[in-house]
């Protein structure tokens, strides 16, 4: 099956469905869209709970490091005082772990507005009466642009990408304290333009939601460039950092930490290749860029979704040997993260190119890898009273949100390659699981406020959430 939709194709579907603004997306519809979007809910536990979070996240990230780096994943008492003097020499910034940050930050910028890449409408924002926003996908081409720059520095000996693991600490203070700079920054720089949207009128609550929903520099957007650009490359680079580390010290790869290479390999690649499919998500379209966003992808996400490449290369230098698991396990490990990645990459893509072909703004790509059954060609769907289809066919008639499933899938590898002795490395799939099951209730309640009968024949038609005939 060809993984491109030809022009003929394409017609068709559009001339079937050539729906959205221009036909049966009527006035009433954009006023409910303008409605939704601009509802004022507390969530997270209000201005206490994201207070909470605020103060909390970045203390867990110390507390989880330094478990792991000074006690192999072994759980410390928090009130050990020993332990936080150990977590604040090997964690205070300097001056080069803020170099190497903030030259990568700024490296990722640059490219971000010179490499070529093509242009995509977004979906159409109700606070500006339903315009489309232009984005330059140039994330391909800026990551290979990165992965060459890295094999050169490294190479020539410029810069060695095992510091990364070295000054691991001193560079995720970095992160957390750019984490909070930036919040700052963008939440001020919203109030003096007098760009801010949705305001609750509690600051910690606002500062947590953050103020401005479409933020840019220039041509670039920077939600989307702290969505992909940041988290991703730094986690993958994390692994390749702890992956050269243990070549250069036992002389040889380890499947477990050539797992974790290839999972975070998987994962940012996805992100870049699929890049024209992120301006259409909840994240673009609904969330504002506050700290919530800011600091999770500058500092939350690479700095804590790590844990299992930290473990394996602590244990590694403790037991002066790599981590070993039987064939079996590996080989399960494995088949988890590939076939979780297989169902997370078609199912995202069935539906956001569906939504891209119906919305007019389907552009074929040939970037790596295009995998089989990534574009329906005769899908079905229910057409809403909105105007908008929801897909009921492919992955997307198995389950509604089989692509989280995948998702946690791919997460639980990470931590099952790890295996049994401690939690830490869990802390990711376990989150995750918070994390979508909030993002679920969240978006449920949004779709059927949104949807109305249309969504409640959906559920119907499609009854099933996470894994067919169970849940
Ligand atoms: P979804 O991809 O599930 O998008 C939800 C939206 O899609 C809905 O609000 C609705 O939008 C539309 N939709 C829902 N059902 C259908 C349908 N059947 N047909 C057409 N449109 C439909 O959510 P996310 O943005 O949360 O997730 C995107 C990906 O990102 C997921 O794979 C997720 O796992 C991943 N992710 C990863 C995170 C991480 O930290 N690793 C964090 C968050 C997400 P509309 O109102 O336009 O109809």
């Amino acid at each position: 099956m060809s993984n491109y939709i030809t022009q003929t194709e394409l017609d068709k579907v559009l001339h079937q469905d050539a729906y959205t603004s221009k036909n049966t997306k009527n006035k009433k519809y954009n006023q409910i869209d303008e409605k939704l979007d601009s509802e004022i809910i507390f969530e997270f536990g209000g201005p206490w709970g994201v207070t909470a979070m605020m103060l909390g996240f970045p203390t867990l990230m110390y507390y989880m490091w330094g478990c792991l780096y000074f006690n192999r994943g072994q759980l410390v008492s928090p009130f050990n005082l020993e332990f936080w003097q150990l977590v604040a020499e090997g964690a205070s910034p300097t001056w080069y772990s803020t170099k190497i940050y903030v030259v990568f930050c700024l490296f990722e910028l640059f490219l971000a507005f010179y490499m070529p890449g093509p242009i995509v409408k977004g979906a159409p924002v109700a606070r500006l009466k339903g315009q489309k926003l232009d984005y330059i996908c140039n994330g391909v081409t800026s990551w290979y642009a990165t992965l060459i720059t890295s094999y050169i520095v490294h190479h020539f000996g410029w810069f060695r990408l095992t510091d990364l693991i070295d000054q691991f600490g001193h560079i995720m203070s970095v992160a957390i304290i750019s984490g909070f700079i930036i919040t700052i920054v963008v939440y001020t720089n919203a109030i003096l333009q007098g760009n801010q949207y949705r305001m609750s009128g509690n600051f910690f609550y606002d500062i947590f939601m953050g103020a401005v929903l479409n933020p840019r520099i220039g041509k670039v957007d920077m939600k989307m460039f702290a969505e992909i650009r940041i988290p991703w490359v730094i986690l993958f680079y994390i692994s390749v950092s702890a992956a050269i580390k243990e070549y250069e010290l036992f002389g040889y790869l380890s499947p477990s930490m050539g797992f974790m290479v290839l999972a975070h390999f998987l994962y940012v690649n996805a992100c870049m290749k699929g890049e024209e499919c992120i301006p259409t998500t909840w994240d673009v379209t609904y969330e504002k860029f506050g700290f919530m966003l800011i600091f999770w992808n500058y500092a939350g996400v690479p700095f804590t979704y790590c844990y299992s490449t930290l473990y394996l290369h602590i244990t590694s230098i403790d037991n002066d040997a790599p981590l070993q698991h039987s064939l079996p396990w590996t080989i399960f490990c494995y088949s988890l993260l590939l076939a979780g990645y297989y169902i997370w990459d078609t199912a995202n893509s069935q539906k956001n190119k569906f939504r891209m072909l119906v919305n007019g703004s389907y552009i074929p790509r040939h970037t790596f890898p295009q995998l089989p059954w990534g574009i329906l060609k005769n899908p079905t769907y229910i057409r809403t009273k909105h105007g908008n289809l929801l897909l009921t066919s492919g992955w997307w008639g198995i389950a509604r949100k089989i692509h989280y499933t995948a998702d946690l899938m791919m997460a639980f590898a990470w931590g099952f390659i790890t295996g049994f002795e401690t939690l830490i490395p869990y802390f990711y799939p376990l989150f995750f699981v918070a994390v979508l099951t909030h993002r679920v209730s969240r978006d449920i309640e949004r779709c059927s406020k949104k949807y109305g009968k249309d969504w409640e024949e959906y559920c119907r038609k499609v009854p099933y959430i996470f894994i067919p005939g169970l849940i």
